[in-house]
């Protein structure tokens, strides 16, 4: 948690302007402890005895506000998010994993398929031949017998 600083004269936070007292080293605004000293040599937190040369203006390094607690917060939501996101990834990879031994499955498949059609393709061109060379038989058994006068005529 960020601490802030009070200036126990006014009662209010020191965002600048610090002064200190270098007899005991409480920090105060600059203007709240130079009016301070005109009524009092008693540091006003700890009522050690001081004087007006005793003070010693403070300079910080300003640097940006950081809300730390706000900070932590966003950071655990990205946290969280992250997580989100590889718990999809997780999944998404199951399901490529699962998808990809279907692909491997629908080749093998279709690998026998077309072995398959092969076969049932050279059958059928066997079938076909087989079915000419039936027709061809049909038709010369079919075919008349050549006309009894010609033979007469052969035989006389
Ligand atoms: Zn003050
Ligand atoms: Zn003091």
């Amino acid at each position: 948690m960020p601490t802030t600083h009070m200036c126990i004269i006014c009662l209010e936070i020191i965002n600048s302007n610090f002064i200190t007292l270098k007899t005991c080293g409480h920090v105060f605004h600059d203007g709240c402890l130079q009016h301070w000293l005109t009524m009092s040599k008693f540091c006003p937190l700890c009522r050690i005895k001081t004087k007006e040369n005793q003070m010693l203006k403070l300079f910080f390094e300003e640097t940006p506000m950081v809300d730390a607690p706000k900070l932590i917060k966003e950071n655990h939501k990205l946290i969280a998010k992250l997580e989100e996101k590889d718990t999809v990834i997780e999944t998404l990879k199951a399901e490529i994993d699962v998808l990809q031994k279907q692909l491997e499955e629908l080749k093998t498949e279709k690998e026998e398929y077309e072995k398959n059609f092969q076969t049932e393709k050279r059958k059928l061109k066997r079938k076909k031949k087989a079915e000419e060379l039936l027709n061809c038989t049909i038709e010369l058994t079919d075919s008349p017998a050549p006309p009894k006068k010609k033979s007469k005529r052969i035989w006389t």
